[in-house]
């Protein structure tokens, strides 16, 4: 049989990782999301513990990260065949699989490979991002965060809010701006550990999803820290959270392709098997319906990924990158919460019950509109690109 022409054209290699990234979530990690979504997203120590070592063991751990760092060094496109995969996964089970900062060994000292870098690729330690404020959220050019230079030392202060995985973080990337010297205003990124004297938990909010890492707001209270946290230069931070977003825009939208796969098996299933007025309800033109735009908006989706990841694979300029990520991430998460919408209307009233994939997938999804660039500043990056280069140099 002939598969698909996207999937045809991929080496056996690339078909193997995807195929044991498939198996991983199948028989790994969906069997715990109900117990997941019962226990405030929390499943046993020893089974999440686990989890963690076998996505080590199958090399899906730090697949972004280089092998010299104890990274497997994938492709992007099989990067985004796992990212997919996980996505079929809700209740964060699939975070096991952990991509650290893939811009860090390109700029980090030696010191702060050994530090943090490498424990964290090893999967003993891990970070988090204190980037986002009260005050600013999309504009982060107007953060309020600031980093004095005392001496040999810098004394950075500002309260961060939305801090994921704080709870389960050992350090985190603080992002502020210079206050005196030359550099005065301009960003600067930083390490600092989560047990630094002044680093204080704020609180812990409640959010829509029932995952176990938390999105903490971090107070940072004059914490102190050597000249040598800092990362790359002063003005440098900017840069290193853009290459973030790329990164992170286009691992979004590929795990939005894999929850659109699941909540359309899910769905179709359920649509064959159920019966109304005598017959299943996959016969009424309203719900097949429903079922093929829900096809229509993966396939659409998954295109753009894979040419997306095979182009940044074949060198792809990272202006175009950057509008392309932010093109796969708005089209994707939109298209993964109509699916979701849908699905939840095909499985009526079940599909409103926590139980149902479905239901917890409408809540999950939600923030992949949001996080890493809402879809209005996405269509901002777009048209801005759009205005400068055209539609033929964005697309070809
Ligand atoms: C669950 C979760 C986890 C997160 N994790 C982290 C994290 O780990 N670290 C971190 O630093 N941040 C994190 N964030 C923050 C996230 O990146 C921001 O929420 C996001 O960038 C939007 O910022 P905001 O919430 O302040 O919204 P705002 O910027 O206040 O925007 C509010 C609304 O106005 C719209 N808007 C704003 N500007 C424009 C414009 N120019 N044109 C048109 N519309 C506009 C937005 O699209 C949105 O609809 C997280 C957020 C969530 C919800």
């Amino acid at each position: 049989m002939l598969l698909a022409v996207s999937t045809h054209r991929m080496a056996d290699e690339d078909l193997q990782i995807q195929e044991r990234a498939r198996r991983f979530v199948v028989e790994e990690l969906i069997p715990w999301e109900l117990h997941a979504e019962e226990h405030e997203g929390e499943i046993p120590g020893e089974i999440a513990q686990g989890h963690h070592d076998l996505a080590i063991e199958l090399g899906l751990f730090a697949m972004n990260m280089p092998v010299d760092l104890g990274g497997t060094g994938m492709t992007m496109l099989q990067q985004v065949l796992v990212s997919e995969q996980i996505g079929g996964v809700t209740n964060a089970l699939g975070w096991c699989v952990h991509t650290p900062p893939a811009w860090a060994p390109a700029v980090c000292t030696s010191h702060q490979i050994d530090t943090w870098i490498k424990p964290t690729v090893a999967g003993d330690i891990h970070e988090c991002y204190a980037i986002t404020e009260a005050g600013a959220g999309s504009d982060v050019d107007s953060i309020a965060a600031t980093a004095r230079r005392d001496g040999d030392d810098y004394i950075l202060s500002g309260e961060k809010m939305h801090v994921t995985s704080f709870n389960k973080a050992a350090y985190c990337f603080f992002q502020a701006k210079i206050v005196g010297g030359s550099n005065e205003g301009a960003h600067a990124m930083f390490f600092v550990d989560k047990d630094a004297p002044g680093v204080r938990l704020v609180r812990e909010p409640r959010y829509t999803h029932t995952f176990p890492d938390t999105h903490a707001v971090v107070a940072f209270d004059d914490v102190r820290v050597p000249v040598d946290n800092l990362v790359g230069d002063e003005g440098d931070g900017m840069a290193f959270t853009y290459e973030w977003f790329r990164y992170e825009r286009l691992m979004i939208a590929a795990r939005c392709c894999g929850a659109m796969e699941r909540l359309i098996d899910e769905a179709t299933a359920f649509a064959k098997g159920r019966v109304q007025f005598g017959r299943p309800i996959i016969e009424n033109q309203a719900i097949g319906h429903m079922l093929a735009d829900s096809l229509n908006d993966l396939w659409a989706s998954r295109l753009m990924i894979y040419e997306l990841a095979r182009g940044i694979d074949a060198g792809l300029d990272v202006k175009i990158q950057h509008a392309q990520c932010s093109m796969a991430k708005l089209f994707a998460s939109e298209a993964a919460n109509r699916v979701a919408d849908r699905a939840v209307q095909i499985f009526g009233g079940r599909g409103y019950m926590r139980e149902n994939v479905a239901e917890r997938f409408w809540r999950e999804l939600r923030v992949d509109r949001i996080w890493e660039g809402t879809s209005e500043i996405q269509r901002s990056i777009v048209a801005d690109q759009l205005a400068k280069r055209g539609a033929h140099e964005l697309i070809g």
